[in-house]
């Protein structure tokens, strides 16, 4: 697969990227050359102005045409820190977390509790307690344990709590298979042909101490098309439907998230508007054919928010040209910072951000710094000659990048800066060697 670096490439980056008369790549009219000498690198760089279009996308897009209450929710695994959170929240958004420790960080930076979805398919009962004692806003029960265990903990409250029930409806997301969350044999969710959804949907509206606000379900990620979204819109609608006679009062519908980005010119294009339109609009015909009141849609966007905001800036160390087979440049980061080749076999494109003007001359492949074959950030990118001390900038580097990040070979984690209008915060700083102490 021979990744194409042409300028039709800078429209993987950020909004505000720019080649300048310098030769160099810039972002937010700040040069990353400046940003990579004042930051170091590996360097994560979020541009707001690309997060902002797209937050704004979701919101208008579901305004005009679900005619409706409807709310976007970040799904804050694709990446979270406190000053993003505190930026999702002054955005308008709510908030998904999957962990104690993304509502720890959630409620650290003051995100209005009431606007926090809590999903997860084995939320702990520490972490159940911390949700309830903040006041989340709903709680997505996933199978009929949690919910007795929640039963129980709201009983002790002598509070009801608010939930949304994840359904497993059985539809098959057209995307790699450990992103496929949808189907009957699936960890996630109440799967529905054996019953248990009824069976959990039953037991919540008999519970006094269980208000059953809403359904909920997620069928993967990296989607590019509406289909297994709309199935599941009216799997979700049916099921609604067949409940109504025992008391289901459809309040809230979450189709979850998914919409996939481009990550090499190979991919699809994946505007966000027609998609929400599409799911909008099968949401409104889906209840009215039923009869069913509209609830309140609610969309939960991870990847599409923040994953081509991000870009990840490496430096160029070795070189190994190996005639007739391969020239490798390797980088002074990779899948402690991007596991995403590794597992899923992603693909990315890269360019020289100090030599973004130049014609592209060789064949290379981007090879990370960590003791694994398989650590390899691009193969077969087309790109200028490159020397050691050169910076590469890879697009599309927002989502599941640093959220998936570790330690391996004992690295310190990146530092990453939010920019904006020529001025760049730092918002989580680069990890020192005693931080990897910190713990031992
Ligand atoms: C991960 C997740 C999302 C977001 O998925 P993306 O592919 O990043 O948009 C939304 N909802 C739930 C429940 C999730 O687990």
């Amino acid at each position: 697969m021979v990744t194409q670096v042409s300028p039709e490439s800078l429209s993987l980056f950020p909004e505000t990227a720019r080649i300048g008369s310098n030769g160099h790549l810039y972002l937010a009219d700040l040069d990353v050359a400046a940003l990579a000498r004042e930051f170091g690198t590996p360097l994560y760089i979020y541009d707001a102005a690309t997060m902002e279009t797209r937050c704004r996308c979701y919101q208008e897009a579901l305004a005009s045409s679900y005619p409706a209450a409807s709310q976007t929710a970040y799904a804050a695994k694709a990446f979270l820190c406190t000053a993003l959170a505190r930026w999702i929240a002054a955005a308008g958004l709510d908030l998904d977390v999957v962990s104690g420790g993304e509502l720890y960080i959630a409620l650290h930076a003051g995100f209005p509790p009431a606007r926090i979805h809590f999903h997860g398919n084995n939320k702990s009962t520490d972490e159940l307690v911390l949700a309830l004692d903040a006041g989340v806003g709903r709680i997505v029960v996933d199978n009929l344990d949690e919910l007795a265990r929640l039963s129980h903990l709201a009983a002790q409250r002598a509070k009801a709590v608010p939930i949304w029930l994840r359904l497993s409806p059985n539809v098959d997301a057209h995307t790699h298979a450990y992103r496929k969350t949808g189907l009957l044999d699936s960890k996630f969710g109440f799967p529905m042909a054996n019953g248990d959804a009824a069976r959990a949907a039953r037991q919540a509206l008999q519970d006094p101490y269980i208000d059953l606000v809403g359904l909920h379900a997620h069928v993967g990620s990296q989607i590019f098309e509406t289909t297994p979204f709309i199935e599941t819109v009216e799997v979700l609608l049916d099921f609604a439907a067949e409940l109504r006679a025992e008391g289901l009062d459809l309040r809230e519908l979450s189709p979850g998230g998914g919409w996939g980005v481009r990550y090499t010119p190979s991919d699809p294009p994946a505007p966000i508007a027609p998609y929400v339109a599409s799911l909008s609009r099968a949401v409104a015909a889906g209840c009215r054919a039923r009869g069913l009141a509209l609830p309140r849609l609610i969309l939960e966007p991870g990847r599409s928010l923040v994953g081509p905001a991000g870009v990840a800036l490496y430096t160029v160390g070795g070189r190994k040209a190996i005639a007739g087979v391969r020239t490798y440049l390797s980088v002074d980061g990779g899948m402690a910072d991007n596991i995403r080749p590794a597992l899923y076999g992603s693909e990315y494109t890269a360019i020289v951000a100090n030599k973004a003007d130049h014609p592209s001359q060789e064949r290379v492949t981007l090879a990370g710094k960590f003791c694994e074959s398989g650590d390899l950030l691009a193969r077969d990118v087309l790109l200028p000659r490159v020397e050691p001390g050169d910076l590469l900038a890879v697009p599309v580097s927002g989502a599941y990048n640093l959220a998936m990040s570790s330690n391996y070979n004992q690295a310190p984690r990146p530092a990453v800066i939010l920019v904006r209008d020529g001025t760049a915060r730092l918002i989580l700083r680069r990890e020192t060697y005693e931080d990897l102490l910190a713990r031992d």
